[in-house]
């Protein structure tokens, strides 16, 4: 009987999935799982100027921080190797449009669980909390918190939460909107603009270029939960994800990914750590 059994599984993961994978076989059918499986690789939308979140190291063109390090998690659940992925560039505005293209598998790029977002894409629960927090320069003596941006220069990118917010809480702020974070940079060393303000994870690794002429104000104003963006309705692969977020939780693999990436930062684990 054993024997089988044996030879029955043999069979069903031959049929099914060519058993490339570690977990061959295992998923059904006409599934993404299955699919990236069979693909061997795994599309993975990621910012690429995110210094310890989702960056592109000039040096190197590897793709390294906290968002890149989960994809790689994933991408060795799915196809059985971390090298069984591929990044692909995606800006802020881009993600909806990208999952509903088929541009990319997922969506793993600072992407805040929104009524509106979840309107065109479907989402995992959170695996990461970043907070709204604003960049100064080191010298700058007037921005202190939030309702001093009223009436100053702040910049912001397109297709985010971060400026509605800016836009709602205030309403007298001059808002640079520009395509990527990273691109106000420049504006905020030139004194075009008088601060950067989006999720801290993002202006940590902006400071972590610049620590010298930079400073994060530090008083955080409205929680950004990230979770991994899929194909709208695609609810087995939501599920599938979820489970893999909820292992990474319990088995130390989601504290190593924070500290070995964002963690360098003094970000906080406890505040950005989902509790399951
Ligand atoms: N997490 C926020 C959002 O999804 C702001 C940062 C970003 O645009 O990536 O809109």
């Amino acid at each position: 009987m054993r024997l089988v059994r044996a030879v029955l599984a043999v069979v069903a993961c031959l049929a099914v999935t060519g058993c490339g994978a570690a977990d061959a076989g295992a998923f059904p059918e006409g599934t993404a799982m299955a699919r990236i499986q069979q693909r061997g690789v795994l599309t993975v939308g990621i910012k690429f100027d995110h210094p310890l979140f989702g960056f592109k190291d000039p040096a190197t063109g590897r793709i390294t921080g906290f968002d890149a390090e989960i994809a790689r998690l994933v991408a060795k659940d799915l196809t059985g190797s971390e090298r069984g992925i591929r990044f692909v560039e995606t800006r802020p505005r881009q993600r909806e449009d990208f999952l509903a293209r088929g541009v990319v598998d997922i969506v793993l790029a600072t992407y805040s669980i929104t009524p509106e977002r979840r309107r065109r894409v479907s989402f995992t629960e959170p695996y990461y909390y970043a907070d709204q927090d604003i960049l100064v320069r080191a010298d700058n003596k007037a921005i202190d918190e939030m309702t001093d941006l009223n009436g100053k220069r702040v910049c912001t990118a397109t297709g985010s939460t971060s400026g509605d917010r800016l836009r709602h809480l205030v309403p007298k702020a001059k808002l640079t909107i520009v395509d990527i974070y990273s691109d106000c940079l420049p504006a905020l060393q030139s004194r075009a603009i008088d601060a950067i303000s989006t999720d801290d994870p993002i202006l940590r690794g902006l400071l972590s270029q610049h620590p010298d002429r930079l400073k994060l104000v530090g008083k955080p104003f409205g929680s950004e939960p990230y979770g991994i963006g899929v194909r709208r309705g695609d609810t087995a692969f939501v599920a599938h994800l979820n489970a893999l977020i909820s292992r990474f939780l319990r088995d130390g693999q989601w504290d190593s990914v924070f500290m070995n990436t964002i963690g360098a930062s003094g970000a906080v684990a406890d505040r950005a750590r989902p509790r399951r």
